[in-house]
């Protein structure tokens, strides 16, 4: 039996979980707690540990895993996987290796333990270790780790018996399994997304379904889309979502900053805007995402401007020159819908346009999700409270919110920090966490 392949939701990412409906695991044979390997059609295989699914999945035969699995397995989204019972055993140690600059004093192993603990590892695995704190770790941001080995080897299973060592060597120089993110590719996925669900959907229809089966388009005899144009208030995840949906297909990412292209002595902006594109169409598939889109492409009559005609007319020619047509796509953003030229909004030019809203209360909720995964919170806390009170609060603004929460956790930690100090204290990491008062504190800002 075949599952289909969903995102897993925000909260619940990160933890190596594979969420399947009770009707599918009992079809195949398949107990809470399970761990098993996911295979797609390539070659790519992930281990993931099996966990009954939400209601509304019920009956569907659905797979949910986050983007790190979907990664190791080489699977998309709506991708059809099979899955067999894994053969794992409990570990009896693992050599865990830290980013460079992260440097812990004392025992970080039983740290590393708890939350690991339940999760399927394999040599040369780069998993991520949630920590609100130290100089990688923004809001609810994980830290790489590497496991550096593991005995007995194979794939094994951290339990709280297991011994955590940590590598002299640094995890960037510790050798990967594979499932590492190539280069060039923004290591951002849809777990990362918060209350933008049909959107998203709308994004990926239109780009990853002509990246990952231009034959389709070809059977039908349609060009696939060019590029569609995201639009809505600042901060609203319009970047974030072009960085997902290249990161979730392993397309090559272009960026073109609007005001920073019109910047350029004469000339030099319409140069820049082709080696862009040549840059991209070498690197088909991928995706060329032009950021404030209206400061290139205002409408002519404001901008009026030679500078401006000469871009625009560029661009235009640029976008319908594209070979790798499908291959290569377009997403634009701006706050300033109004303001874009007529001829870049006709004529597919962009075949769809897409309004990036502010979030409403479960919107709000699910982004608040998404930026206090890594935190140690306190038991109790209610984000309900919190996505109901931030009434007009972007996923910036939310971002803001949880970083300044945990921020004050860290003020209430200050005087058993050795702030001169370059390294961290295992124990002092140990006893952190975000309470509700520090959330209440940020709030009032
Ligand atoms: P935009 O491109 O719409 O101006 P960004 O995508 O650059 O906004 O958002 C800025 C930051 O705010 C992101 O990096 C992310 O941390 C946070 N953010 C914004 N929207 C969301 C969202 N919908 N879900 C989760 N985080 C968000």
């Amino acid at each position: 039996m075949k599952l289909t392949v969903k995102p897993l939701k925000q909260k619940d990412a990160g933890r190596g979980l594979a969420a399947i409906d009770r009707v599918s695991m009992r079809e195949l044979d398949l107990e809470n707690g399970d761990y098993i390997v996911i295979e797609g059609s390539g070659d790519g295989q992930a281990v993931a540990r099996v966990w009954p699914g939400y209601p509304e999945d019920e009956g569907r035969g659905i797979i949910r895993i986050d983007g790190r699995l979907r990664q190791e397995a080489d699977v998309g989204i709506d991708d059809n996987v099979s899955v067999e019972p894994a053969d794992v055993s409990p570990a009896k140690s693992v050599t865990v290796a830290l980013p460079q600059n992260l440097r812990i004093r004392g025992d970080i192993g039983p740290l590393v333990r708890d939350k690991l603990s339940g999760q399927a590892v394999t040599e040369g695995q780069t998993v991520p270790f949630s920590l609100s704190f130290g100089p990688m770790a923004s809001s609810g941001q994980s830290v790489p780790l590497k496991i550096a080995s593991t005995s007995p080897s194979g794939t094994v299973v951290i339990t709280d018996s297991t011994t955590i060592d940590i590598s002299e060597t640094p995890a960037e120089q510790v050798s990967s399994g594979g499932g590492a993110s190539p280069e060039g590719v923004p290591d951002v996925t849809y777990e990362d997304i918060g209350g933008l669900d049909d959107e998203l959907d709308q994004v990926r229809e239109m780009i990853e379904l002509p990246m990952r089966h231009p034959e389709l388009f070809q059977q039908l005899g349609i060009e696939p889309p060019k590029g569609v144009l995201l639009h809505g208030p600042p901060g609203t995840g319009k970047t974030l979502m072009a960085k997902a949906v290249a990161n979730e297909i392993d397309a090559h990412f272009e960026t073109i900053s609007g005001p920073e292209i019109m910047s350029k002595y004469y000339g030099e902006s319409e140069e820049q805007l082709r080696e862009v594109f040549e840059e991209a169409e070498e690197n088909a598939p991928a995706i060329i995402f032009i950021d404030e889109l209206d400061s290139i492409a205002a409408k002519r009559e404001d901008a009026g401007g030679d500078v401006e005609r000469r871009v625009v007319a560029q661009l235009l020619s640029l976008m319908d020159g594209l070979e790798e047509r499908g291959r290569v796509t377009v997403i634009a953003a701006t706050n300033r819908i109004d303001d874009i030229d007529p001829a870049l909004r006709r004529g597919g030019r962009f075949d769809r346009e897409i309004e990036i809203g502010v979030p409403d209360k479960g919107g709000r909720k699910e982004i608040l999700q998404v930026h206090t995964r890594g935190m140690p919170l306190q038991d109790g806390i209610d984000l309900d409270q919190y996505a109901e009170s931030t009434h007009g609060f972007v996923g910036a603004d939310l971002e803001s919110l949880a970083r300044e929460g945990a921020m004050n956790a860290l003020r209430r930690i200050r005087p058993d920090l050795d702030l001169e100090e370059d390294e961290i204290d295992a124990e002092v990491l140990e006893s952190l966490q975000v309470t509700e008062r520090d959330f209440k504190e940020a709030l009032k800002g």
